[in-house]
């Protein structure tokens, strides 16, 4: 049976390796849809050897181009957010797969869920702003949203060892990104090159600087809490800096099951697109001869305090998590743009955060208009 299968973001590190994986069972999979913000020369050739149904690209001007091109292709080329959209919704679509990086996937993921679609998420930013909607959503449709994040991949699969009132807690591991055990002072002086440098992990640039924040984990917290329906006291981190281990589940027993893996986003996203099959494959296994030890720490903090901002504001809950991640998407594009030095990227988040009226039981509008305020509350605090 081949499955039709859209990407939403296909030309970004895990949209292109979603296709590597599809590359690899040619014949299990149609691509009906792929997606763009602007790379349209990237997308192009990605049309012309699956042949979608339609495509989207999120600039109108570069649509438009794009559109130029591909006169002799037989595909629609959608444009704008209302593209994106109804790519989301595209009836040929059995699994969409969101790729999408920020507060942009949040419509597209309501979308694909309203129109009944198979879900695999790797936008962790939609959940965290706009949790309570997806899984509101998900559960009125009856959809198990299939995690490609690493760490709730491995959670989501250790969860078929027990039931769900089994669940002591869960544990994330934490590579700790590449300052793990650096000071304040080192931070001060990095580099947007040296955060770009994950030790484990080949991953876009966005998620990278957070991997090195450690907002990326905190993100994540927030992400297991809804995707697993877990308070945030059930939800610890433990840094790991091998990255062999990528999530655990702790039972009410003492229990502990473990998913490990040779460190590739590959492994995830093949499971996210065969599950609740597994297919073997040829990736890389382990190395137990290479492998010679294995390590654990607790997070720092005090060093790294993006991550304790990440359950403050879970806590906090309403419109407050979607405004921690407006102000660090902006505060990581000024540290990119070498607008602010690495170390302001949390002061940013703290500030923004303090001044922020907290909106209970957000709706969608509610959670927009909090993200375009703490954008632009994070630019104005940019520019002092
Ligand atoms: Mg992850």
């Amino acid at each position: 049976m081949v499955r039709k299968i859209s990407i939403l973001g296909s030309t970004g590190s895990i949209g292109t390796q979603t296709l590597s994986v599809v590359d690899q069972f040619p014949d299990k999979f149609k691509i009906t849809g792929l997606s763009a913000r602007s790379n349209i020369n990237l997308l192009e050739q990605q049309i012309r050897k699956y042949r979608p149904q339609a495509a989207a690209v999120l600039l109108p001007e570069k649509a438009r181009e794009l559109k130029k091109r591909l006169r002799d292709v037989n595909t629609a080329v959608l444009a704008g957010e209302e593209g994106l959209k109804t790519l989301a919704a595209w009836p040929d679509t059995e699994l969409v797969i969101v790729a999408l990086v920020g507060f942009s996937g949040l419509e597209p993921t309501l979308v694909a869920l309203r129109e009944g679609k198979a879900l695999a998420l790797a936008n962790k930013e939609s959940l965290v702003v706009g949790g309570e909607l997806i899984m509101t959503e998900a559960r009125a449709q009856n959809i198990t949203i299939i995690p490609v994040d690493s760490e709730h991949s491995a959670i989501f699969q250790c969860l078929r060892a027990g039931n769900e009132n089994e669940i002591e807690k869960i544990i994330l591991t934490a590579s700790g990104g590449p300052f793990l055990g650096w000071s304040e002072k080192e931070l001060a002086c990095v580099q947007p090159c040296q955060a770009l440098k994950h030790p484990n992990w080949a991953m876009g640039a966005k998620v990278t600087i957070d991997s090195a924040t450690l907002m990326n984990k905190g993100f994540e917290v927030l992400e297991a809490h809804w995707l697993f329906s877990l308070e945030l006291e059930k939800i610890d981190v433990v840094v790991h800096p091998e990255s062999i281990i990528h999530s655990m589940v702790e039972f009410v027993d003492g229990s502990i099951i473990a998913q490990m893996s040779f460190p590739s986003m590959l492994f995830p996203i093949q499971y996210a697109l065969t599950y609740p099959e597994r297919w073997r494959n040829s990736l890389p296994r382990l190395k137990w001869e290479q492998l010679r030890s294995i390590n654990f720490l607790l997070p720092d903090h005090k060093t790294f305090p993006c991550l304790s901002y990440a359950y403050q504001a879970g806590k906090t809950g309403g419109t407050m998590p979607a405004v921690l991640n407006a102000a660090n998407e902006v505060a990581v594009e000024g540290f990119l743009e070498n607008r602010i030095p690495f170390s302001h990227i949390p002061i940013v988040l703290e500030e923004v955060m303090s001044k922020h009226s907290v909106k209970q039981n957000p709706s969608l509008q509610d959670i927009i208009e909090a993200d375009a305020w703490g954008r632009q509350e994070g630019s104005n605090f940019l520019q002092k």
